[in-house]
């Protein structure tokens, strides 16, 4: 079944991240092994894409299929107030510093299927239905894999590198107790589908909508989805969200909506189609990016809150990033963790601004409008958070007046 006794490389998890790493890595001539539990295409909440992804889809060679895709193009991000006030719409052409300011609102199913068939055209085998039960070390080295073949057999794999790009489940970073919360963003989320709701027509119809709840106990993304459906979720602190009595994740979900003036009006005579479904935790990061013979990509090293929707982008930057230092080590002979994770601080910073600019929203004291208001110079500094270009030396910079206006968190190191 499998090609090979040792593999150059063996990615954990087919996701954005699994598939960016494994398929820029099969590209520089190397052998690689991904291994997906699941059978594609699988469900995936996590939908909306940010512009900044596009350097790296166009890397893999994707943009082409996606701009042919039925995914709505997305040209700007609108935020609705606790009374239902709508901001300006922020265009993202409006800024000069947006090279690419379109992408798409996706089908995870099929976007991640196009990623996958991607990554199995470079030349990486893929195996999906196989689950990796654990990492294998020797002493602080990963040296391959056990994993669990169709029919149950345990199957060992070597390789010199072990990514892994497992997701939430994050496979090393739970093994080697890294795992670290945010204890400001432990947040829960509930979210379905919708027919027959309100679409803004033009520009506007493939933009992702913010809308604050009264009182700003939650908030709500609306998400335009290809056809008449739309992808609407509600997040929340989860001692609000998932708190006693005991209430159906439905009862929940209504009784927000409820409370949503923005919302109200869009989903009036709208159909919901799918069952209300919660996740909860999911802000968290690994202490440590790499080690020797390991790297961790995507989810599998953290995620933060999805209020910007920057999971996706980050999935695809830490993959790309991760390949291009696995590549020099592995053409260096070196895979030790400083070398594959070479590239830390750069994405951190990166990381920890979209983090910072979370926690000013969820001040219920602060508005970036005010903010704007006093600092409108700025306006496009912050439009670059929403963008995805964070990764870049001065991007702390908003940081300093904001840090005079609301509690931001101390940076990440
Ligand atoms: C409520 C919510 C809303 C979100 N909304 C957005 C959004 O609008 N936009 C956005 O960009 N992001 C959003 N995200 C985040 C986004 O979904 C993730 O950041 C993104 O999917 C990460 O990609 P990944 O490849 O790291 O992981 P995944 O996409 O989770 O892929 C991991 C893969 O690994 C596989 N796997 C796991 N364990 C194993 C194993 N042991 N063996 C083999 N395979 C394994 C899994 O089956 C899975 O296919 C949201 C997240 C949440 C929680």
């Amino acid at each position: 079944m499998f090609q090979a006794d040792g593999y150059d490389v063996v990615v954990v998890g087919g996701g954005p991240a699994g598939s960016t790493t494994s398929a820029l890595v099969a590209q520089a001539g190397y052998r690689v092994l991904l291994l997906e539990q699941e059978t594609f295409p699988r469900y995936k909440i996590g939908e909306s894409l940010i512009p900044a992804t596009w350097g790296v889809l166009d890397r893999l060679g994707l943009i082409d299929q996606l701009k042919a895709s039925h995914f709505p193009k997305k040209h700007s991000v609108q935020f609705f107030s606790k009374s239902g006030r709508a901001s300006s719409p922020f265009y993202f052409s409006q800024s000069p510093r947006v090279k690419n300011p379109q992408t798409w609102q996706v089908v995870r199913s099929e976007f991640d299927q196009m990623m996958l068939d991607n990554a199995r055209a470079k030349g990486v085998e893929v195996h999906e239905g196989v689950r990796v039960r654990e990492v294998i070390f020797d002493g602080d080295r990963a040296i391959g894999v056990w994993a669990k073949g169709p029919e149950g057999e345990p199957v060992r794999l070597a390789a010199q590198v072990v990514v892994d790009a497992s997701g939430s489940r994050a496979l090393i970073s739970s093994h080697l107790k890294l795992r670290e919360e945010d204890p400001k963003l432990r947040n829960a989320s509930m979210f379905t589908y919708f027919e027959g709701a309100q679409r803004d027509p033009g520009l506007d119809e493939g933009a992702t909508l913010v809308l604050n709840t009264r009182d700003q106990d939650s908030w709500f993304w609306y998400i335009p989805q290809p056809g008449d459906r739309v992808s609407v979720g509600v997040v929340a602190p989860m001692n609000y969200l998932v708190r006693p009595p005991k209430r159906s994740p439905q009862e929940v979900f209504d009784q927000e909506v409820a409370r949503c003036p923005g919302l109200i009006p869009r989903l009036e005579g709208a159909r919901q189609v799918e069952p209300v479904q919660v996740l909860k935790d999911f802000t968290y990061r690994s202490r440590k990016r790499a080690g020797d013979g390991w790297v961790l990509v995507g989810d599998a090293y953290g995620f933060v809150d999805p209020l910007y929707s920057s999971g996706v982008f980050l999935a695809l930057k830490s993959g790309e990033m991760a390949a291009d230092a696995i590549r020099g080590a592995l053409a260096a002979g070196d895979v030790s963790g400083p070398r594959l994770g070479a590239f830390e601080g750069e994405f951190l910073r990166g990381m920890d601004a979209f983090r910072k600019l979370i926690h000013a929203f969820y001040d219920k004291d602060f508005s970036i409008r005010g903010f704007l208001k006093e600092h409108p110079e700025l306006q496009d500094d912050v439009v670059q958070i929403l963008v995805g270009n964070v990764f870049r030396e001065d991007v702390e910079d908003l940081f300093v007046p904001m840090a005079k206006m609301t509690s931001l968190p101390a940076s990440w190191t």
